[in-house]
């Protein structure tokens, strides 16, 4: 299974995307959007941004494992 590390974060305030990389060892909890400059936050029961707001949940997800949420 190969794992994704680039995912398209759409921002809920304003509806801008943008891709970005995503680490591969951490989880990212703030992303700023470029245009409007909100600071995005993960949804509850979401680990970070990517998987609230990307289009591809982050890597330690997408290994199956629980991220974060230790
Ligand atoms: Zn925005």
């Amino acid at each position: 299974m190969k794992i994704q590390i680039q995912s398209i974060i759409t921002c809920p305030q304003c509806g801008y995307r943008k891709e970005e990389f995503m680490p591969t060892n951490a989880c990212q909890y703030y992303y700023e959007c470029k245009q409007c400059k909100t600071i995005l936050k993960p949804k509850p029961g979401d680990c970070c941004v990517f998987c609230s707001y990307g289009n591809v949940p982050c890597p330690p997800v997408q290994e199956g494992n629980n991220c974060c949420k230790k």
